[in-house]
């Protein structure tokens, strides 16, 4: 059976984000970081989202609303954040629904790229 991955990038799980979510490659730019992040908050792996967030501004916890259904990820805007630079910014809006409402999020987002790894940092 195949899964399609939620960040919707039309390609299966397993050939898209859950590589990155179980290590077993990293992203090659801050676009691919940002769409397997989306992914780990829709699969509900709190321990990804931690490890991909730069120790500068990583909380100690995450608590996932597990009411929270992720469905659905547009990307607005990109900045470098490609395989040779070590910044970039993703602009993004991310859906979600619960029992009882919806709603989106939207975010820039900034990313570094240290040791061969993106990290998310911040809100941009
Ligand atoms: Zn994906």
């Amino acid at each position: 059976m195949t899964t399609r991955c939620p960040c919707l990038s039309g390609l299966p799980y397993s050939e898209c984000c859950e590589p990155l979510h179980r290590g077993e490659s990293v992203a090659p730019t801050a676009e691919a970081l940002m769409r397997s992040r989306f992914s780990a908050f829709a699969v509900g792996d709190s321990h990804y989202l931690l490890s991909s967030w730069h120790p500068s501004s990583r909380p100690t916890t995450l608590e996932l609303d597990r009411e929270l259904r992720w469905y659905r990820l547009d990307i607005i805007d990109r900045v470098a954040g490609g395989p040779l630079d070590t910044r970039g910014e993703v602009e993004f809006e991310a859906f979600w629904r619960s029992p009882d409402a919806r709603g989106s999020q939207r975010e820039r987002s900034s990313f570094v790229r240290e040791g061969g790894r993106w990290y998310y940092v911040s809100e941009a």
